[in-house]
């Protein structure tokens, strides 16, 4: 593509992962609403929780998670007793025992909790919520740290799914992010989620990694492709050193420019078409048999803090620092460092510190949003709402438009093949919100 068009396109904006998304928060949201949410939660209803653990054991310096390297056991102990005692207490506060269709561990490295703790954080799961067979359990590993009963404590958290970081295996890459990973190491962590009976692997490839080029990704995704892996995520690298401190050792020369990273990421998702795995959405691929790929050709498929998921639920209970909810009436988030948490925990409280209560309209574009990022086509008509009202919104899709980016139906808006790149670009047009707080990555 050219420099000067994706110049056009080269700045920052939001994941969408939420909408409004997450620095729009504020302390006006806080513990009392995040709890009148929670006991309006109807009987019936069917939730998703998120459990973060902020612990790694060293960092990676081109990280954006929010994690720290921790090894004390009494540091870690103390953690995984605050989850516990939050899992009670936002139960408590749900005032039944309200059945989880998924559960996601997600971090940092949620295997930093020593297996006995982890063990002792899912039986508290299992005794405040209702857990059966159909409850998908998906954990976030990172293949250097594979626990020693890695199988049998897989079998025991009852994990379905799996999720391998593995950026590059070339070792200048490697060792400019601060993470020396080999291929043995990432096929021991598949092999042994695949020994406990777990049916889908997934691995989180990135791009834009500094020093990396299209012959080494070409390298890694032939390494990875070789794993069999049923779910592939494609990140761009995040570089947002003003957040994440420990980015600031990566040199910013090293890093590939716009058309090298837009380069990569179209020869990475060539390689795995051609591999036999299905796009979707702005940067994941699957099997077509897998439920993701299904869930995409069925208009079911919907984003959420993880990413891309399958679950339908509306209702998000997030556990842990940093941790958002979404429930129908708007965000709460935990308080995102690990001492305000545990000391929130620890004095009875919930561990609320933000949030954002939602009104119709966040609603109305966040739907649109999600079903652009998730469809990449929306028709304005499908939400009652008069599409004429969007006229400014659709004004500004009009350079998208114009380089081929996406066509207009009536009220039908469809993000072409060579506009899935910027995908962002085409939501940003109905972000209400956008400009107002936060500084973003860059989207390409
Ligand atoms: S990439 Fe994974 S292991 Fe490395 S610092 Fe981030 S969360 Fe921790």
């Amino acid at each position: 593509m050219e420099q000067a068009l994706l110049a056009r396109y080269d700045r920052p904006l939001p994941r969408y992962t939420s909408y409004p998304t997450a620095p729009h928060f504020s302390a006006a949201t806080g513990a009392k609403d995040h709890a009148l949410w929670l006991a309006a939660i109807p009987p019936g209803a069917r939730a998703s929780l998120y459990l973060h653990v902020p612990f790694c054991r060293t960092m990676c310096w081109f990280c954006g998670c929010t994690t720290s390297a921790v090894h004390s056991v009494g540091a870690l102990e103390r953690y995984a007793a605050a989850l516990e005692t939050e899992i009670g207490r936002v139960a408590a506060a749900i005032g039944h025992r309200l059945p989880a269709g998924q559960i996601h561990w997600g971090g940092g490295t949620p295997t930093a909790l020593p297996a006995p703790l982890l063990r002792r954080v899912h039986a508290a799961l299992a005794r405040h919520f209702a857990l059966d067979d159909t409850t998908e359990i998906a954990i976030e590993i990172d293949p250097r740290t594979l626990p020693d009963d890695a199988t049998a404590l897989l079998r025991d958290l009852a994990v379905t799914r799996v999720s391998l970081g593995v950026q590059d295996f070339a070792p200048a890459v490697q060792a400019a992010i601060g993470r020396h990973q080999s291929v043995a190491q990432t096929k021991a962590a598949a092999d042994a989620a695949r020994a406990a009976g777990i049916a889908s692997v997934n691995f989180d490839l990135v791009y834009g990694l500094p020093f990396q080029t299209i012959d080494s990704l070409e390298a890694t995704i032939g390494e990875v492709l070789a794993l069999g892996p049923d779910r592939i995520a494609l990140y761009g690298y995040a570089h947002v050193p003003w957040t994440r401190k420990r980015q600031q050792v990566i040199a910013e020369r090293a890093l590939p420019d716009v058309a090298a990273r837009f380069a990569q990421q179209q020869r990475a998702a060539e390689l795995l078409v051609a591999a036999g795995y299905r796009r979707i959405g702005l940067d994941h691929f699957a099997r077509p048999e897998d439920a993701m790929a299904r869930a995409a050709g069925t208009g079911a498929l919907r984003r959420n803090f993880q990413g891309y998921t399958v679950d339908p639920s509306d209702l998000l209970i997030g556990l842990g620092a940093s941790a958002i909810s979404f429930l129908p009436q708007g965000y709460a988030q935990n308080a995102v460092g690990t001492q305000p948490y545990l000391a929130a925990i620890e004095a009875g409280a919930l561990a609320t510190a933000k949030g954002l209560a939602l009104d119709d309209e966040d609603r109305l574009r966040g739907a649109i949003i999600e079903r652009l990022m998730c469809d990449l086509e929306v028709d304005l008509a499908a939400f009652g709402a008069d599409p004429a009202r969007f006229a400014g919104e659709c004004a500004a899709l009009a350079p998208l438009e114009s380089d081929g980016f996406l066509h207009r139906e009536g009220s039908r808006i469809i993000v072409t093949e060579a506009g899935r790149p910027f995908l962002r670009h085409a939501a940003a047009a109905f972000d209400a919100w956008l400009g107002q707080a936060g500084r973003h990555a860059a989207a390409i």
